[in-house]
């Protein structure tokens, strides 16, 4: 496959776009290479500007759960759209949605719209420390919940320490209220809370992680959380962005079977369109302006062609559940044909999977950020690139989970099984 004039396009957009992207992992920084620039998408493809046809894995990075350019949630755009495109002033659609929501979710009864899942996480942090008068927050390495100063942590020096910042911009000031934990380390963070006792608001956690290619929470970690936060008053968060309404349509909380006090969303939510949103209890989500004193706002929140898609794709997934076993049998239909022809290569490999959330790490084992980070990062490139000349689009890092979209055909898995099978022993 040819990408010449993504290579060119990305040239020109470089001279006007830092690094040529509005996001860096587009950029193809971790596999090499320029990234593809894409025309249209339909179903479960990708059509690039140089002409090729992709199998996407990425959906977007999660939100194209049906499939792209899926008919409904396009028409429902259409026709808001002709209806004007903002307001600033309140619609029934944002009441439709978050009864939506509410009736999908467990455990909320409140829901605010947001426009990403950056800003859904920073406000419902900020929640969770006005509703507990507290400052510190817990957030584990690997885990993302946005570009917001108070998660570009890194880990200090020791477990017990204050966390430093990961990127030049965020204050030291800062940083010294985020505490960095393991993921899947209760222990460590039992010890954290110990030595910063009465002073954490809040545990924030992605509950299926998928920012550090896909990892699960082992048996009695999620549930060992709740119990801490219960004990010292600390509010749990459930960083749902990626796993809501794609796990199940109640979410990590509904497939863990484990209660979070604020949950955050985005993604799947907004059908595409940019929408984040957090929900929770009432007497916590009184707390924010102009109901309580936790203030946040956006001039484009409830944004009505937003709304209109969010709740198109909503009614769809509520209506149609089967969409989910549908899903989870044809990841896990993928899943086996991987292990099997990983299994035949002799490299060290990982497979994760959860729901339609799955990734491939270079590695025996991976269930943090250190495990992960030992995958062969060289492998991972040489995969990548041998599935795109295949014409299988996955993510462009080791470090992000694929994501599964309904209108995959058995034939596209196969194609993709067949196509790992062909790059693995290319790789040999
Ligand atoms: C994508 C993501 C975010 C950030 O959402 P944006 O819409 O990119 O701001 C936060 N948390 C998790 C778990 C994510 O996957």
């Amino acid at each position: 496959m040819l990408y010449k004039r993504s290579s060119e396009l990305f040239r020109e957009a470089a001279k006007v776009i830092p690094g040529g992207v509005n996001s860096p992992v587009r950029a193809f920084k971790a596999v090499g290479g320029d990234p593809i620039f894409v025309t249209h998408a339909k179903g479960a493809y990708l059509y690039d500007e140089d002409g090729n046809k992709l199998i996407d894995y990425i959906a977007s990075w999660g939100p194209m759960i049906l499939g792209h350019a899926h008919e409904p949630v396009v028409n429902a755009v259409k026709e808001r759209a002709e209806k004007g495109t903002s307001f600033g002033m309140p619609t029934a659609l944002e009441t439709e949605i978050a009864e939506q929501v509410v009736a999908m979710v467990p455990n909320i009864d409140k829901v605010r719209f947001v426009n990403s899942g950056t800003e859904a996480c920073m406000s419902a942090v900020r929640l969770a420390r006005g509703y507990t008068g507290k400052d510190k927050i817990i957030k584990f390495a690997g885990c993302y919940h946005g570009h917001s100063d108070s998660f570009l942590i890194q880990a200090g020096s020791g477990a017990v320490t204050f966390g430093s910042p990961n990127s030049p911009g965020v204050t030291q000031g800062t940083a010294k209220d985020t505490l960095l934990a393991a993921y899947n380390d209760l222990a460590q963070v039992k010890e954290l809370i110990e030595a910063n006792k009465g002073e954490v608001a809040a545990i924030i956690l992605e509950p299926v992680a998928g920012n550090m290619g896909c990892i699960l929470p082992i048996e009695g970690f999620v549930e060992g959380l709740r119990e801490v936060c219960d004990q010292e008053g600390i509010l749990l968060i459930f960083d749902e962005v990626m796993t809501g309404f794609r796990l199940s349509k109640g979410g990590a909380q509904e497939t863990l079977g484990v209660k979070a006090d604020i949950v955050t969303f985005g993604k799947v939510i907004g059908g595409g369109l940019p929408v984040g949103a957090f929900a929770a209890r009432n007497e916590i989500m009184n707390h924010l302006a102009p109901e309580g004193p936790v203030y946040q706002a956006g001039t484009l929140s409830g944004n009505p062609l937003a709304m209109a898609a969010g709740l198109t794709m909503l009614q769809e997934l509520a209506d149609k559940p089967e969409i989910y076993d549908s899903l989870q049998k044809k990841t896990e239909y993928l899943r086996d044909g991987l292990e099997k022809v990983f299994a035949a290569s002799g490299f060290e490999y990982c497979i994760n999977q959860k729901g339609s959330m799955i990734s491939v790490h270079f590695t025996n084992e991976v269930f943090d950020f250190a495990t992960a980070a030992k995958g062969n990062n060289d492998k991972f490139k040489d995969f990548f690139h041998g599935m795109l000349a295949e014409g299988i689009y996955l993510p462009p890092s080791a470090f992000e989970s694929w994501f599964l979209n309904d209108a995959l055909s058995y034939e596209d898995l196969d194609n993709t099984i067949k196509a790992a099978k062909t790059t693995l022993a290319k790789m040999k």
